[in-house]
Protein backbone atom coordinates (compact mmCIF):
# COMPACT_ATOMS: atom_id res chain seq x y z
CA UNK A 1 0.00 0.00 0.00
CA UNK A 2 1.73 3.37 -1.25
CA UNK A 3 1.68 6.03 1.51
CA UNK A 4 -0.49 8.84 0.75
CA UNK A 5 0.59 10.94 -1.78
CA UNK A 6 0.55 15.10 -0.69
CA UNK A 7 0.92 15.76 -3.93
CA UNK A 8 -2.67 14.70 -4.77
CA UNK A 9 -4.65 17.00 -6.84
CA UNK A 10 -7.48 18.58 -5.11
CA UNK A 11 -9.76 16.67 -8.07
CA UNK A 12 -9.19 13.09 -6.54
CA UNK A 13 -12.02 11.15 -6.24
CA UNK A 14 -13.29 9.81 -3.33
CA UNK A 15 -13.54 6.26 -5.16
CA UNK A 16 -9.42 6.26 -5.80
CA UNK A 17 -8.97 6.65 -2.31
CA UNK A 18 -7.19 3.53 -0.68
CA UNK A 19 -9.43 2.36 1.90
CA UNK A 20 -12.32 2.64 -0.81
CA UNK A 21 -10.24 0.40 -3.39
CA UNK A 22 -9.16 -2.16 -0.41
CA UNK A 23 -13.05 -2.19 1.07
CA UNK A 24 -14.19 -2.79 -2.16
CA UNK A 25 -11.44 -5.73 -3.03
CA UNK A 26 -12.84 -7.56 0.33
CA UNK A 27 -16.40 -6.85 -0.48
CA UNK A 28 -15.38 -8.63 -3.83
CA UNK A 29 -13.31 -11.42 -1.75
CA UNK A 30 -16.23 -12.00 0.71
CA UNK A 31 -18.72 -11.87 -2.35
CA UNK A 32 -16.73 -14.94 -4.08
CA UNK A 33 -16.23 -16.76 -0.56
CA UNK A 34 -19.76 -16.57 0.62
CA UNK A 35 -21.13 -18.08 -3.31
CA UNK A 36 -21.96 -21.45 -2.45
CA UNK A 37 -23.02 -22.37 -6.47
CA UNK A 38 -21.66 -21.38 -10.01
CA UNK A 39 -24.77 -19.60 -10.24
CA UNK A 40 -24.49 -17.68 -7.24
CA UNK A 41 -20.81 -17.16 -8.31
CA UNK A 42 -22.01 -15.67 -11.55
CA UNK A 43 -23.55 -13.35 -9.62
CA UNK A 44 -20.71 -11.97 -7.91
CA UNK A 45 -18.93 -11.90 -10.55
CA UNK A 46 -20.81 -9.33 -12.69
CA UNK A 47 -21.67 -7.26 -9.13
CA UNK A 48 -17.56 -6.94 -8.73
CA UNK A 49 -15.72 -7.70 -11.98
CA UNK A 50 -18.16 -6.21 -14.51
CA UNK A 51 -18.13 -3.11 -16.38
CA UNK A 52 -20.65 -1.61 -13.65
CA UNK A 53 -18.70 -3.08 -10.86
CA UNK A 54 -17.09 -0.45 -8.15
CA UNK A 55 -13.62 -1.35 -9.12
CA UNK A 56 -14.41 -1.02 -13.00
CA UNK A 57 -16.01 2.29 -12.43
CA UNK A 58 -13.24 3.26 -10.25
CA UNK A 59 -10.38 2.26 -13.16
CA UNK A 60 -12.36 4.69 -15.37
CA UNK A 61 -12.24 7.81 -13.19
CA UNK A 62 -8.28 7.19 -12.84
CA UNK A 63 -8.10 8.68 -16.57
CA UNK A 64 -9.69 11.88 -14.62
CA UNK A 65 -6.49 12.00 -12.55
CA UNK A 66 -3.67 14.59 -12.98
CA UNK A 67 -0.66 12.72 -14.60
CA UNK A 68 1.84 12.48 -11.27
CA UNK A 69 -1.44 10.77 -9.79
CA UNK A 70 -2.49 8.03 -12.34
CA UNK A 71 0.37 6.01 -12.07
CA UNK A 72 -0.23 5.09 -8.12
CA UNK A 73 -4.13 5.20 -8.42
CA UNK A 74 -3.58 2.84 -11.53
CA UNK A 75 -1.04 0.68 -9.50
CA UNK A 76 -3.62 0.33 -6.35
CA UNK A 77 -6.63 -0.45 -8.43
CA UNK A 78 -4.46 -2.81 -10.91
CA UNK A 79 -3.42 -4.81 -7.95
CA UNK A 80 -6.76 -4.92 -6.38
CA UNK A 81 -8.72 -6.34 -9.92
CA UNK A 82 -5.77 -8.76 -10.09
CA UNK A 83 -6.58 -10.23 -6.68
CA UNK A 84 -9.75 -10.29 -7.48
CA UNK A 85 -9.78 -12.21 -10.13
CA UNK A 86 -7.26 -14.75 -8.66
CA UNK A 87 -10.10 -15.44 -6.53
CA UNK A 88 -12.90 -15.42 -8.87
CA UNK A 89 -10.96 -17.59 -10.68
CA UNK A 90 -9.49 -20.14 -7.57
CA UNK A 91 -13.40 -20.30 -6.48
CA UNK A 92 -14.57 -21.24 -10.00
CA UNK A 93 -12.09 -24.11 -10.15
CA UNK A 94 -13.41 -24.69 -6.49
CA UNK A 95 -17.03 -24.84 -7.00
CA UNK A 96 -16.59 -26.86 -10.33
CA UNK A 97 -14.30 -29.90 -8.42
CA UNK A 98 -17.22 -29.85 -6.04
CA UNK A 99 -20.57 -29.90 -8.66
CA UNK A 100 -18.36 -32.53 -11.05
CA UNK A 101 -17.81 -35.02 -8.11
CA UNK A 102 -21.71 -34.29 -6.84
CA UNK A 103 -22.69 -34.88 -10.25
CA UNK A 104 -20.75 -38.45 -10.79
CA UNK A 105 -22.91 -39.72 -7.00
CA UNK A 106 -26.35 -38.27 -7.92
CA UNK A 107 -25.95 -39.12 -12.05
CA UNK A 108 -24.55 -42.30 -11.32
CA UNK A 109 -25.76 -45.54 -13.27
CA UNK A 110 -26.16 -48.65 -11.44
CA UNK A 111 -25.57 -51.43 -14.46
CA UNK A 112 -26.86 -54.05 -12.10
CA UNK A 113 -30.59 -52.49 -12.17
CA UNK A 114 -33.12 -54.54 -14.30
CA UNK A 115 -32.96 -52.45 -17.26
CA UNK A 116 -36.69 -52.75 -17.89
CA UNK A 117 -39.63 -52.79 -15.82
CA UNK A 118 -41.67 -55.36 -18.09
CA UNK A 119 -39.30 -57.45 -19.13
CA UNK A 120 -40.46 -58.61 -22.86
CA UNK A 121 -41.16 -62.92 -21.84
CA UNK A 122 -40.90 -65.85 -23.93
CA UNK A 123 -42.93 -69.13 -25.09
CA UNK A 124 -42.14 -71.97 -22.88
CA UNK A 125 -39.62 -74.17 -24.49
CA UNK A 126 -41.90 -77.02 -24.16
CA UNK A 127 -44.76 -75.22 -26.60
CA UNK A 128 -42.04 -74.40 -28.93
CA UNK A 129 -40.91 -77.88 -29.15
CA UNK A 130 -44.47 -79.66 -29.39
CA UNK A 131 -45.31 -77.00 -32.18
CA UNK A 132 -42.32 -77.64 -34.01
CA UNK A 133 -43.09 -81.85 -33.93
CA UNK A 134 -46.59 -80.97 -34.69
CA UNK A 135 -45.83 -78.78 -37.85
CA UNK A 136 -43.38 -81.47 -39.29
CA UNK A 137 -46.83 -83.34 -39.67
CA UNK A 138 -49.59 -80.70 -40.35
CA UNK A 139 -46.99 -79.92 -43.62
CA UNK A 140 -47.42 -83.66 -44.25
CA UNK A 141 -51.19 -83.31 -44.16
CA UNK A 142 -51.73 -84.17 -40.75
CA UNK A 143 -54.56 -82.97 -38.40
CA UNK A 144 -53.75 -81.30 -35.22
CA UNK A 145 -55.98 -83.30 -32.59
CA UNK A 146 -56.89 -82.62 -28.95
CA UNK A 147 -59.04 -84.29 -26.41
CA UNK A 148 -59.77 -83.75 -22.54
CA UNK A 149 -56.75 -84.17 -20.15
CA UNK A 150 -59.61 -85.64 -17.70
CA UNK A 151 -60.51 -88.49 -19.20
CA UNK A 152 -62.97 -91.47 -19.20
CA UNK A 153 -61.13 -94.66 -17.98
CA UNK A 154 -62.62 -96.60 -21.14
CA UNK A 155 -60.69 -94.11 -23.40
CA UNK A 156 -57.76 -93.98 -21.53
CA UNK A 157 -57.34 -97.86 -20.71
CA UNK A 158 -60.20 -100.33 -22.33
CA UNK A 159 -60.52 -99.10 -26.03
CA UNK A 160 -56.63 -99.38 -26.07
CA UNK A 161 -56.67 -102.61 -25.13
CA UNK A 162 -55.38 -102.24 -21.87
CA UNK A 163 -57.39 -104.86 -20.00
CA UNK A 164 -58.48 -104.27 -16.42
CA UNK A 165 -55.70 -106.14 -15.34
CA UNK A 166 -53.01 -104.54 -16.53
CA UNK A 167 -50.41 -102.69 -14.13
CA UNK A 168 -50.75 -99.21 -15.79
CA UNK A 169 -54.08 -99.44 -14.29
CA UNK A 170 -53.12 -99.78 -10.57
CA UNK A 171 -53.12 -96.53 -8.45
CA UNK A 172 -49.39 -96.37 -8.60
CA UNK A 173 -49.36 -94.86 -12.38
CA UNK A 174 -52.72 -93.23 -12.49
CA UNK A 175 -54.16 -90.04 -11.24
CA UNK A 176 -57.66 -91.86 -10.46
CA UNK A 177 -60.81 -89.18 -10.38
CA UNK A 178 -63.86 -91.63 -10.24
CA UNK A 179 -64.08 -95.12 -9.45
CA UNK A 180 -66.26 -96.66 -12.20
CA UNK A 181 -69.55 -98.97 -11.63
CA UNK A 182 -70.44 -101.39 -13.33
CA UNK A 183 -71.07 -100.26 -16.77
CA UNK A 184 -70.06 -97.09 -16.30
CA UNK A 185 -66.32 -95.82 -17.13
CA UNK A 186 -64.32 -94.26 -14.41
CA UNK A 187 -62.75 -91.10 -14.62
CA UNK A 188 -58.97 -90.45 -14.72
CA UNK A 189 -56.34 -87.77 -15.33
CA UNK A 190 -55.07 -89.21 -18.80
CA UNK A 191 -52.02 -91.34 -18.64
CA UNK A 192 -51.12 -90.48 -22.19
CA UNK A 193 -52.92 -88.94 -25.69
CA UNK A 194 -53.63 -92.25 -27.00
CA UNK A 195 -57.10 -91.72 -25.91
CA UNK A 196 -57.41 -88.97 -28.61
CA UNK A 197 -56.24 -91.08 -30.86
CA UNK A 198 -59.54 -93.21 -30.11
CA UNK A 199 -61.68 -90.50 -30.25
CA UNK A 200 -60.08 -89.51 -33.45
CA UNK A 201 -61.04 -92.99 -35.12
CA UNK A 202 -64.48 -92.56 -33.65
CA UNK A 203 -65.38 -89.24 -34.90
CA UNK A 204 -63.72 -89.70 -38.30
CA UNK A 205 -64.22 -92.13 -40.93
CA UNK A 206 -61.19 -93.25 -42.37
CA UNK A 207 -58.57 -92.30 -43.61
CA UNK A 208 -57.42 -90.69 -40.41
CA UNK A 209 -53.89 -88.83 -40.46
CA UNK A 210 -53.86 -86.82 -36.77
CA UNK A 211 -50.90 -85.68 -34.45
CA UNK A 212 -52.33 -85.26 -30.93
CA UNK A 213 -49.82 -83.21 -28.62
CA UNK A 214 -50.37 -83.03 -24.72
CA UNK A 215 -50.56 -83.22 -21.37
CA UNK A 216 -50.76 -85.79 -19.69
CA UNK A 217 -50.19 -87.32 -16.05
CA UNK A 218 -48.88 -90.21 -13.87
CA UNK A 219 -48.34 -90.42 -10.29
CA UNK A 220 -44.86 -89.69 -10.18
CA UNK A 221 -42.42 -87.89 -8.08
CA UNK A 222 -40.83 -85.12 -9.35
CA UNK A 223 -37.32 -85.64 -9.79
CA UNK A 224 -34.52 -84.24 -12.30
CA UNK A 225 -35.86 -86.99 -14.88
CA UNK A 226 -40.04 -87.47 -13.68
CA UNK A 227 -42.27 -85.15 -13.12
CA UNK A 228 -46.22 -86.06 -12.36
CA UNK A 229 -47.20 -83.68 -15.53
CA UNK A 230 -45.72 -84.36 -18.38
CA UNK A 231 -46.11 -83.87 -22.39
CA UNK A 232 -45.95 -86.36 -24.95
CA UNK A 233 -47.12 -85.95 -28.98
CA UNK A 234 -48.53 -88.90 -30.86
CA UNK A 235 -49.25 -90.06 -34.23
CA UNK A 236 -51.48 -91.85 -36.01
CA UNK A 237 -52.54 -92.71 -39.44
CA UNK A 238 -55.28 -95.28 -40.36
CA UNK A 239 -56.10 -95.77 -43.75
CA UNK A 240 -55.98 -98.80 -46.46
CA UNK A 241 -52.67 -100.92 -46.88
CA UNK A 242 -50.53 -99.10 -44.60
CA UNK A 243 -47.39 -101.06 -43.34
CA UNK A 244 -44.73 -101.11 -40.99
CA UNK A 245 -42.08 -99.49 -43.99
CA UNK A 246 -44.85 -96.43 -43.90
CA UNK A 247 -44.20 -96.14 -40.25
CA UNK A 248 -40.16 -96.14 -40.58
CA UNK A 249 -40.16 -93.72 -43.92
CA UNK A 250 -42.26 -91.63 -41.33
CA UNK A 251 -40.08 -91.79 -38.33
CA UNK A 252 -37.28 -91.01 -40.67
CA UNK A 253 -38.97 -87.67 -42.48
CA UNK A 254 -39.75 -86.79 -38.97
CA UNK A 255 -36.26 -86.42 -37.33
CA UNK A 256 -35.15 -85.37 -40.67
CA UNK A 257 -37.12 -82.55 -40.42
CA UNK A 258 -36.12 -81.84 -36.54
CA UNK A 259 -32.51 -82.38 -36.82
CA UNK A 260 -30.60 -82.73 -40.35
CA UNK A 261 -30.95 -84.55 -43.58
CA UNK A 262 -28.18 -87.05 -42.49
CA UNK A 263 -30.63 -88.75 -39.71
CA UNK A 264 -32.48 -91.63 -39.48
CA UNK A 265 -34.30 -94.40 -37.12
CA UNK A 266 -34.00 -97.58 -35.90
CA UNK A 267 -37.07 -100.15 -34.74
CA UNK A 268 -36.06 -102.65 -31.79
CA UNK A 269 -38.95 -105.54 -30.85
CA UNK A 270 -40.92 -104.29 -28.03
CA UNK A 271 -44.47 -104.48 -26.74
CA UNK A 272 -47.31 -102.23 -26.25
CA UNK A 273 -51.07 -103.49 -25.27
CA UNK A 274 -52.28 -101.16 -28.46
CA UNK A 275 -49.90 -101.88 -31.02
CA UNK A 276 -49.14 -105.41 -32.83
CA UNK A 277 -46.37 -105.61 -33.64
CA UNK A 278 -44.38 -102.70 -31.07
CA UNK A 279 -41.29 -100.97 -31.65
CA UNK A 280 -38.89 -99.11 -29.30
CA UNK A 281 -37.97 -96.36 -31.78
CA UNK A 282 -34.34 -94.79 -31.72
CA UNK A 283 -32.67 -91.90 -33.45
CA UNK A 284 -29.29 -91.64 -34.61
CA UNK A 285 -27.13 -89.40 -32.20
CA UNK A 286 -27.34 -86.02 -34.11
CA UNK A 287 -24.17 -85.00 -32.11
CA UNK A 288 -21.58 -87.70 -33.16
CA UNK A 289 -24.08 -89.06 -35.81
CA UNK A 290 -22.56 -92.86 -33.86
CA UNK A 291 -19.07 -92.24 -34.29
CA UNK A 292 -18.56 -92.38 -30.72
CA UNK A 293 -19.08 -96.06 -30.44
CA UNK A 294 -16.02 -97.96 -29.52
CA UNK A 295 -13.84 -94.43 -29.27
CA UNK A 296 -12.91 -93.50 -26.33
CA UNK A 297 -10.82 -90.54 -27.47
CA UNK A 298 -14.33 -89.33 -28.85
CA UNK A 299 -16.96 -89.81 -25.92
CA UNK A 300 -20.33 -88.50 -26.69
CA UNK A 301 -22.64 -87.16 -24.00
CA UNK A 302 -25.81 -86.51 -26.15
CA UNK A 303 -26.04 -90.06 -26.51
CA UNK A 304 -23.89 -91.63 -23.54
CA UNK A 305 -21.59 -92.84 -26.93
CA UNK A 306 -24.23 -95.15 -27.81
CA UNK A 307 -24.48 -93.91 -30.89
CA UNK A 308 -28.31 -93.86 -30.68
CA UNK A 309 -31.20 -91.88 -28.88
CA UNK A 310 -34.37 -93.72 -27.25
CA UNK A 311 -37.38 -91.96 -28.62
CA UNK A 312 -40.57 -93.54 -27.60
CA UNK A 313 -42.51 -96.48 -28.79
CA UNK A 314 -44.34 -97.02 -31.78
CA UNK A 315 -46.45 -99.75 -33.97
CA UNK A 316 -49.08 -101.04 -36.28
CA UNK A 317 -52.37 -100.29 -34.61
CA UNK A 318 -53.82 -103.56 -32.76
CA UNK A 319 -56.83 -104.55 -34.65
CA UNK A 320 -58.91 -104.82 -31.56
CA UNK A 321 -58.08 -101.37 -31.37
CA UNK A 322 -59.64 -100.66 -34.17
CA UNK A 323 -62.68 -103.04 -33.70
CA UNK A 324 -63.57 -101.08 -30.62
CA UNK A 325 -63.37 -97.91 -32.37
CA UNK A 326 -65.36 -99.44 -35.21
CA UNK A 327 -63.22 -99.69 -37.74
CA UNK A 328 -63.18 -102.85 -39.91
CA UNK A 329 -59.44 -104.04 -39.81
CA UNK A 330 -59.69 -106.73 -42.82
CA UNK A 331 -60.27 -103.53 -44.91
CA UNK A 332 -58.00 -100.94 -42.71
CA UNK A 333 -54.35 -100.69 -41.05
CA UNK A 334 -53.03 -98.08 -39.02
CA UNK A 335 -49.50 -97.22 -37.56
CA UNK A 336 -48.64 -95.15 -34.61
CA UNK A 337 -46.03 -93.76 -32.27
CA UNK A 338 -45.35 -91.35 -29.47
CA UNK A 339 -43.12 -90.19 -27.21
CA UNK A 340 -42.42 -87.10 -24.61
CA UNK A 341 -41.78 -84.08 -25.56
CA UNK A 342 -39.91 -82.91 -22.24
CA UNK A 343 -37.12 -86.10 -22.69
CA UNK A 344 -36.57 -84.77 -26.35
CA UNK A 345 -35.97 -81.02 -25.02
CA UNK A 346 -33.82 -82.85 -22.52
CA UNK A 347 -31.47 -84.23 -25.46
CA UNK A 348 -31.51 -81.93 -27.90
CA UNK A 349 -30.89 -78.27 -25.71
CA UNK A 350 -29.24 -80.12 -22.86
CA UNK A 351 -31.57 -79.83 -20.13
CA UNK A 352 -29.94 -81.65 -17.08
CA UNK A 353 -32.66 -81.20 -14.89
CA UNK A 354 -36.88 -81.51 -15.62
CA UNK A 355 -37.57 -79.65 -12.58
CA UNK A 356 -36.38 -76.49 -14.66
CA UNK A 357 -39.43 -77.08 -17.47
CA UNK A 358 -41.89 -76.95 -14.72
CA UNK A 359 -40.65 -74.40 -12.09
CA UNK A 360 -41.49 -71.33 -13.64
CA UNK A 361 -38.37 -69.41 -13.43
CA UNK A 362 -38.26 -67.08 -16.60
CA UNK A 363 -34.02 -67.44 -16.44
CA UNK A 364 -34.71 -70.77 -17.89
CA UNK A 365 -36.98 -69.99 -20.43
CA UNK A 366 -36.00 -66.78 -21.41
CA UNK A 367 -32.76 -68.27 -23.33
CA UNK A 368 -34.96 -69.93 -25.18
CA UNK A 369 -36.90 -66.35 -26.02
CA UNK A 370 -35.50 -66.63 -30.20
CA UNK A 371 -37.61 -69.94 -30.74
CA UNK A 372 -41.10 -69.07 -32.78
ZN1 LIG B 1 -23.75 -89.12 -29.60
Amino acid sequence: MSAPNKSYDPVEVETLKPEEIERMRDEALAAFAAADSLDALHEAKVAHTGPASPLALANREIGALPPHAKADAGKRVGMARGAVNKALAARQTELEAERDARVLVEEAVDVTLPYDRVPAGARHPLTTMMERVADVFVSMGYEVAEGPEVEAEWFNFDALNIAPDHPARTMQDTFFIEAGKGEDSGVVLRTHTSPVQIRSLLHREPPVYVVCPGRVYRTDELDATHTPVFHQIELLAVDEGLTMADLKGTLDHMVQSLFGADMKTRLRPNYFPFTEPSAEMDMLCYVCKGASVGDPDRPCRTCSSEGWIELGGCGMVNPRVLTACGVDPEKYSGFAFGFGIERMLMFRHNVEDMRDMVEGDVRFTRPFGMEI
